[in-house]
This record gives structure tokens, sequence and C-alpha cells, in this order.
């Protein structure tokens, strides 16, 4: 699941085509129109969680930060705030952080295969990174630095809720988002792709998203 490494690829045109050394790399990766589904789907999130009386949620707005930026996370741990961002929330201040280049990546190798999950895609991160914001507003603690099992039940319940409000605003995302979990044939922080469609998909059926215990073994990678 990589490579759409704009940068790389016009490098080497500029080494191909000569005279164009000196044009400046881009610096805006992912398209307005592409980052107008994210908008909107911020929208729906912050208008369905202020309806459940969670009206916290609506102060957390959509930041887009280029490849070697990062938004200051107030209370942050220093050595996670020198990273790079990602795509991830901030609960201070609060906001949901796009990184173009990760956002990028996170679309299949195949071209036809990323513009068919692209919009979905983009919807679901976007709700996903919103439940994060209802945690918060719910008084759920942020889990310690390095406290696997407590990210993972946190990670379970946001694509439970990402789930629940693709039901509600975008039904037709359900089959694209089944594809894509099941094609995750490794597992990251947020679990294997079937912990992550089995969550999904359990929001979206029945709209319950409660906290449960991981089972740490099937979710956690290996540390070799
Ligand atoms: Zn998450």
């Amino acid at each position: 699941m990589r490579n759409f490494n704009l940068p790389t690829a016009v490098a080497l045109t500029c080494v191909l085509a000569a005279g164009c050394a000196e044009s400046p790399p881009p610096t805006v990766y992912v398209p307005d129109q592409d980052k107008e589904i994210i908008l909107q789907a911020a929208d729906q999130a912050k208008n369905y969680w202020t309806d459940q009386g969670l009206g916290q949620v609506a102060a957390a707005k959509v930041v887009f930060v280029e490849r070697n930026q990062k938004f200051a996370c107030g209370n942050e741990a220093p050595t996670t705030n020198k990273e790079p961002d990602a795509i991830r929330y901030c609960r201070n201040p609060q906001a949901v952080i796009f990184n173009q280049v990760t956002l990028l990546d996170e679309l299949p190798d195949s071209p036809a295969e990323a513009k068919r999950v692209k919009e979905p895609l983009y919807r679901n991160i976007t709700y996903h990174e919103y439940g994060h914001a209802a945690q918060q507003a719910m008084g759920i603690a942020s889990p310690k630095l390095g406290d696997v099992a407590g990210k993972l039940v946190l990670e379970n319940q946001a694509d439970c809720f990402a789930g629940m409000l693709a039901a509600k605003y975008s039904p037709s995302d359900h089959d694209t988002m089944k594809d894509f979990y099941m094609a995750k044939a490794t597992r990251d922080t947020h679990g294997t792709g079937q912990v992550r469609w089995d969550s999904y998909n359990q929001g979206f059926d029945t709209g319950k998203c409660e906290l449960k215990k991981p089972d740490i073994q099937s979710n956690v990678s290996p540390t070799h």
C-alpha cells in the first residue's frame, strides 16, 4: 500500500527533460476536490455527534499538513511530536490531521482500485478520526504512550463508530470498506484487517460500539 510518490516522479521527469531542474517540488498533494470529500464527511460526523449530545466534537477542525510539516499537538509526549504527522486525531488543540502524503499512501497501488476506493476510504478515515473526538467528548482517557492494548481498544471502537456513521450517511461504502480491510494482509497498530472489518461492520449493523478488551494475541504485530 504505497507509492504515489509524487516528488520522486517529478524528479525523474526532470532528469529526463533538460531545463526543468529549477521547478520546485509540488507542495500540495491532495487535490481540492478530494479535500472536499473529507470536509463533507467531517461535517457529517460533527452533526452526528452533536445530535448525540457531544457538541464538543464540532470543535475539532480538519488540518491538512504537507510532507514534513507537523501540527503542534500540545499534550503529546515530545517523542511523538518530533515525527511528521500521519493521519491522526489531536486532543489538544482538537484537530483531525491529514498528512497529505500519508493519505495518498493509504490508497491501493493499482490506479483503477485506488480510483474505486478513494472516496469511501477518505470518508471513512474521517469518520474514524472523528470517532476519537467523540471518545474524548465522552471522557475516555487517551492511552499512555506504548500502551498497545489500550490503544487498540480505542482504535477498534473508532472503526466501529466509522461503520455507524457510514450506515447513516453513506451506506454504499459498506462493501468497498470490506474489500479494503480484508485486503490488508498485515497487522498494524489498529489490528488485523479482519479485526478492523469486524469492528466496522458491527457499528454498521448494530449502531452499538462499546469499548471492548481486544484479543491481544490476534491483534498485535509480532515484535520480530
Ligand atoms: Zn484511530
